[in-house]
């Protein structure tokens, strides 16, 4: 299966993305997590990225293409399938993305929408915690670690991104709005669309999930 998870942010699509691979054993491809990683390695498009995101901006169509389409070309995203998780963002990244899988004639099976009223999505993003270390994420109410501030993995101490404090967040809110949301049109015109519920807990958006994708390869 190909897909795009779709949505504002603090919708859930990371949470989801990670299981859903993980029950599928596909690739899940994080725009957002290749581009924090490259600006903790400090690289010419991470140093570029990192104040873009601490704001809440989109990073330039043309940086987030070149790193988007080096993961989908990989042996992995090829053989197994994605989940491409924050990618795209705007109709022209969604252009983007139609001419590269096109191109590796890998073209999408669905783009998942997960729908959360604006209340949900402003507590999930103020509340949620992160392992630095290994990536792993946690909700300080919704999915807290077993111990409070560490990681249930590593023991690291848990962080908060820069960009779910409030005013990071009202931008990233506005941006969606501005940018992003265009997208649901965009797919629900090439019929991929698929719409999740998903102002509920965890478990009931996975189960929803799995319900709607059933029988797409
Ligand atoms: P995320 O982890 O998906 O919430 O992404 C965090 C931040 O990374 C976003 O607020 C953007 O600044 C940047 N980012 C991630 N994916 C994209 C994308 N497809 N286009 C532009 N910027 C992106």
């Amino acid at each position: 299966m190909r897909s795009v998870f779709l949505g504002p942010p603090g919708a859930g699509k990371g949470t989801q993305a990670a299981l859903f691979c993980e029950k599928r054993k596909l690739a899940h491809v994080s725009t957002g997590e290749l581009l924090r990683q490259a600006a903790r390695e400090g690289t010419p498009l991470g140093k570029k990225a990192a104040e873009i995101m601490k704001r809440g901006d989109l990073v330039p169509d043309d940086l987030v293409l070149g790193i988007a389409k080096a993961r989908l070309d990989s042996a992995d995203c090829r053989t197994r399938g994605f989940v491409l998780d924050g990618y795209p963002r705007n109709v022209q990244q969604a252009k983007d993305l139609d001419k590269v899988l096109k191109d590796m004639k890998q073209p999408l099976s669905a783009v998942v929408y997960f729908e959360v009223d604006r209340p949900s999505l402003i507590a999930r993003l103020s509340g949620r915690r992160g392992c630095p270390k290994c990536s792993a994420s946690y909700h300080v109410t919704a999915l807290p670690p077993k111990v409070a501030g560490k990681c249930d993995s590593c023991g690291s101490a848990l962080v908060q991104r820069e960009d779910d404090r409030p005013d990071s967040i009202a931008n990233r809110l506005k941006v969606y709005d501005e940018k992003t949301k265009d997208l649901i049109g965009y797919y629900k015109a090439l019929k991929l669309l698929v719409t999740v519920p998903s102002n509920g807990g965890i478990e009931e958006i996975a189960a929803s999930l799995e319900l709607k994708l059933k029988g797409i390869a």
